[in-house]
């Protein structure tokens, strides 16, 4: 071979050596993973939309991306398993009072909701189509008992509460269905909840109860202690209804007896149902919550609620650790819904990651009432990766100051991590 055929091979076999492994690594970043008990500076490398390696120290030469997230805590995909997003034109929650996942997600570092049953078997194909295949966010729900869905006064007709049929709907969508869920019911018997519960029997899966209204003909304690099973979660722990302490504010012991029994306890949060007098006190005596979700609908949204970092900022000044926050706004959830392929950054996992900064400062935290908690670390997101692309950069730290480059630079997008500059721009040069 003439040395001029063996220039272009050699150089080809250099650069083939060269070519990085991963797409995105994020660098220096405090990695907390509770599924895999990591609470350390780590590196995370992510390739093809997985988690490809975690690391004390990963060389940037193998990246084609390289991300410094030195002093930011980098944790995997947060999971709101209590949401509303069944936004549109119908009725109540199947419509009007929801909102759209990706206007809320990203920017909290969420990046999996579970709609908490705003659709029932008879609307299920269209939050299917409308919601669900067109949002960026992972949305999975759990299925009404009502077949019209929390639609308003229909959720009081227990004739449109068939369990066969909300069974079959939910194996039928098994990609995104992960539960049943009863909410709002204000008659003094239990067919709602025995309905969602023999649903969720045919079904397999775990049932979430918004026990509506609190009547002394079906008492709350008869919930927890005897009509749910181990692993059906019960959403709005803190609501001011749930009998929690005693006259000595001491949490009633029942509460535990629940939790011993397997039944599972959500935050819930919403436009009415969390407040400080029951969540700061049964903190202090540890009855914390599984699992710290939103209920994110119209009226939460700019209420106390506001976001989902916003909830777990509550409870790191409430007393918990940032460890303990991540877990429950994780590895929890995912296992609650029986999806343990997420909440999680072991290898191979796919790529949901969220990049967290930790502020310190002077900051308020209002409840349902209109109480406020004074506090002094919050939450904010400041990257979030959903599928191994970037969706949300809030200080566009994976981006190069303009004055840096090239005079007349153009769209500075690269599929390969980038989900935020837009194709349209991509392509317009
Ligand atoms: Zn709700």
């Amino acid at each position: 071979m003439t040395p001029m055929k063996l220039l272009p091979l050699l150089l080809f076999g250099a650069s083939a050596m060269a070519q990085p492994t991963y797409d995105l690594l994020l660098k220096g970043g405090h990695v907390i993973d509770p599924k895999n008990k990591i609470s350390a500076p780590r590196d995370v490398a992510i390739a093809k939309g997985k988690i490809a390696e975690v690391a004390p120290d990963i060389p940037a030469t193998r990246a084609r991306k390289v991300v410094d997230v030195s002093s930011l805590h980098v944790t995997p995909g947060i999971l709101d398993i209590h949401v509303h997003v069944f936004a549109g034109e119908g009725p109540a929650y199947t419509g009007q009072n929801s909102v759209f996942p990706d206007d809320h997600t990203f920017r909290s570092g969420v990046t999996t909701v579970v709609d908490a049953g705003s659709p029932g078997w008879r609307n299920l194909a269209d939050f299917r189509r409308r919601i669900v295949e067109r949002s960026r966010t992972r949305v999975l729900a759990t299925l009404n008992i009502v077949g019209h869905g929390m639609a308003g006064a229909i959720e009081q007709d227990t004739t449109d509460m068939d369990p066969k049929a909300t069974a079959e709907a939910a194996l039928r969508n098994k990609d995104i269905i992960v539960g049943i869920k009863t909410a709002h019911y204000a008659a003094p018997d239990w067919i709602a909840v025995d309905r969602a519960v023999e649903a969720g029997e045919l079904a397999s899966m775990p049932v979430m109860v918004d026990f509506g209204t609190f009547t002394e003909k079906r008492p709350f304690q008869d919930l927890v202690l005897k009509k749910l099973r181990p692993g059906d979660m019960y959403t709005h722990m803190y609501l001011a209804w749930v009998p929690m302490l005693d006259e000595n504010k001491k949490v009633l012991p029942y509460l535990f007896e629940a939790r011993k029994r397997g039944v599972l306890f959500d935050v819930g949060h919403g436009g009415g149902s969390f407040v400080f007098r029951h969540a700061v006190p049964a903190i202090r005596q540890g009855f914390i919550p599984d699992s710290i979700s939103t209920d994110l609908h119209i009226t939460s949204m700019n209420a106390g609620m506001k976001d989902m970092l916003n909830v777990m900022s509550k409870f790191l000044n409430m007393g918990m650790s940032l460890d303990d926050v991540i877990l429950r706004s994780t590895w929890n959830p995912a296992r609650q819904v029986r999806r343990e392929e997420l909440g999680h950054l072991s290898v191979g996992a796919p790529a949901d990651v969220s990049v967290l900064r930790l502020q310190s400062g002077d900051f308020g935290f209002v409840d349902v009432y209109g109480a406020r908690l004074r506090g002094n670390r919050k939450l904010a997101a400041e990257l979030t990766i959903r599928n191994g692309l970037v969706v949300w950069d809030l200080n566009g730290i994976t981006r190069q100051d303009w004055d840096k480059l090239p005079a007349n630079y153009s769209s500075q997008g690269d599929s390969a991590w980038d989900g935020t500059i837009s194709g349209a721009v991509r392509a317009r040069k």
